[in-house]
Formats: structure tokens, C-alpha cells, sequence
């Protein structure tokens, strides 16, 4: 098996994405599977490159190998587990949906599908309005035409899910007007051709599954398995703000912190154990089952 740790160039990792490689790096040792380290940074109006030196120096401090991918020793011959690399590949997954008929071209603004909306939902959704103009796709946002279908999949954590992206979502974007791909699509392409096929990732992407596994089923691709893991919580059980949360992995380790005082941080404060005290990195992947 293979699953994946994915951090986006857009800040240096906290305390969030410790409680992540610990589900990561853990269930992957309890199921044998590889661990990959690939770069998100598909979106180049927002990635900083320089974040990746940093982030991958913490993971290495923090005690994590990937397996695959990028590291702080592979960081310049692994350029297919970059996402900016991989342009080309997308282009030719776009081209395939294309040839399928299954995207179009989209002139409709943000403001213009907002304007659409009749009851106040948590995501836009977009109701197909360009579907049937035939606009150009080069300079426009790229649509998926998804199936209408309710999609139901078996959650390793959290059971059987049901969602109907057509109704939360509907035809979303591959790709934006000025050209930069989205995550929903870099991700499916990235998990397909790199043979994930167990998927790691918290409860705040799970709304995202269901239209990934229509990507998958139309490019009839393998759909790999879910685990969506719960989130850093405070004492009081409420979900921590992102100023909670915003000191870095990095500020703590000049503050003098140890691996293993960051290790139990995380997984106190994602429920994973009680105390606060620090745990040794093995510890810490035997708690995330
Ligand atoms: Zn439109």
C-alpha cells in the first residue's frame, strides 16, 4: 500500500500537521504501506517556494522518513512528487476528460455564481450555466461535468458516508481562468499516477472525497481508501482557531521545544492522549489507530 504526506507551500507546518504525520506515519506502519512526501504547490499565485526547505527540515526533526517522494536529501531529483513539475501530466489528464467530453469552458465570475446562490450554503455551488455555450477552454475556468449521482463510500475512521457533489458543489474547476490547476484535480492526478491507494487526510477535506472519487471513476482509475482523522481540538473540545494553531513548528523549536514535547502537544490536543508530556515518536504512531 501507499499513501501519502502532502504539505502545501503556503506556511510552515504546526501543530496540526503533526497530529497529521502522526495518523500518517502510524496507520501506514500499522498496514505496511510506504509513506510518499510530495509538494503542493499548485497554486503559483499563492506558493512561497521557500517554505519547503523549512518544512522538510521539520520533518526530519520531528523524526519522520518518507519512504518515497521528497525529502531534504531527495528535495532536487524527485521533481515528479513537485506539483509545479507537473504540468505537463495535467495537461494530458485535462486532454483525456476533454476527448470524453466531460469539461467546458467557463466565463462566469465569482461574484456572477454567488449572485446564483438561493439558500446559504457552505460552499458555492455552481449550476451549470456555461455547460452548453462551447467557450473556449484557454482563458476560461475549466469545469468538470459531474454525474448527478449521491456518491457513497466506507470511511476507515467515520463508516459509510454519503455526499452528492452535484448538490454540493456542482461543476467544479480543474483549472482557473489564468491557467493555475486546482487542488481538487492536482490531487486525483498526483494520487493516480504516484499508485496511492490509501488516502490519509483530516475530517475538514472530507466534503472534498466525493467529487474526487467521481474523477476517479470517470478517468476509471483505481479509488483509492479514505481515513479522515478528527482535528486539534482546545481543553473545551472546540475546534482551535487558526491563531491557536498559527505558532509554527519552526517558533516552537527556537522557543527550545523538543521533538518529543511537540509530539505530545499534538497528539494531546488531538485527542490521541491525555497529558500534554512528551512522547517519543514511536509512542506517538502506536496512538493513531
Ligand atoms: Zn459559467
Amino acid at each position: 500500500m501507499i499513501t501519502r504526506f502532502a504539505p502545501s507551500l503556503t506556511g510552515y507546518l504546526h501543530l496540526g500537521h503533526v497530529l497529521h504525520m502522526i495518523y500518517v506515519w502510524g496507520i501506514a506502519h500499522t498496514k505496511g504501506a510506504k509513506v510518499i512526501c510530495r509538494i503542493e504547490d499548485h497554486d503559483q499565485g499563492r506558493a512561497r517556494p521557500e517554505y519547503e526547505s523549512a518544512i522538510l527540515d521539520t520533518i526530519e526533526w520531528l523524526g519522520f522518513t518518507p519512504d518515497l517522494g521528497i525529502s531534504v536529501e531527495q528535495a532536487e531529483a524527485a521533481s515528479a512528487y513537485r506539483q509545479s513539475d507537473c504540468a505537463e501530466h495535467y495537461t494530458e489528464v485535462l486532454n483525456r476528460l476533454n476527448q470524453q467530453g466531460l469539461i467546458y469552458g467557463c466565463e462566469c465570475s465569482r461574484r456572477e455564481i454567488a449572485e446564483t446562490q438561493s439558500d446559504r450554503a457552505d460552499e458555492l455551488c455552481y449550476s451549470g450555466t456555461c455547460s452548453e455555450k462551447d467557450l473556449p477552454l484557454e482563458g476560461n475556468t475549466v469545469r468538470f461535468r459531474i454525474p448527478s449521482d449521491e456518491v457513497i463510500f466506507q470511511d476507515l475512521k467515520l463508516g459509510e458516508c454519503h455526499q452528492t457533489p452535484a448538490e454540493q458543489c456542482g461543476d467544479f474547476s480543474l483549472r482557473d481562468r489564468t491557467g493555475q490547476w486546482t487542488y481538487q484535480f492536482c490531487c486525483v492526478c498526483d494520487d493516480i499516477r504516484q499508485n496511492v491507494d490509501l488516502v490519509i487526510r483530516g475530517e475538514d477535506i472530507l466534503s472534498s472525497t466525493g467529487r474526487q472519487i467521481q474523477l476517479f471513476q470517470l478517468l476509471e482509475c483505481t479509488i483509492p481508501q479514505f481515513y479522515h482523522h478528527p482535528l486539534l481540538y482546545d481543553k473545551q473540545g472546540q475546534k482551535l482557531s487558526k491563531r491557536q494553531h498559527a505558532e509554527s513548528i519552526s517558533q516552537l523549536r527556537e522557543a527550545g521545544a523538543t521533538p518529543e514535547e511537540i509530539l505530545g502537544k499534538a497528539a494531546t490536543l488531538g485527542g490521541l492522549t491525555e497529558d500534554f508530556g512528551p512522547i517519543n515518536k514511536n509512542e506517538a504512531l502506536s496512538l493513531a489507530i
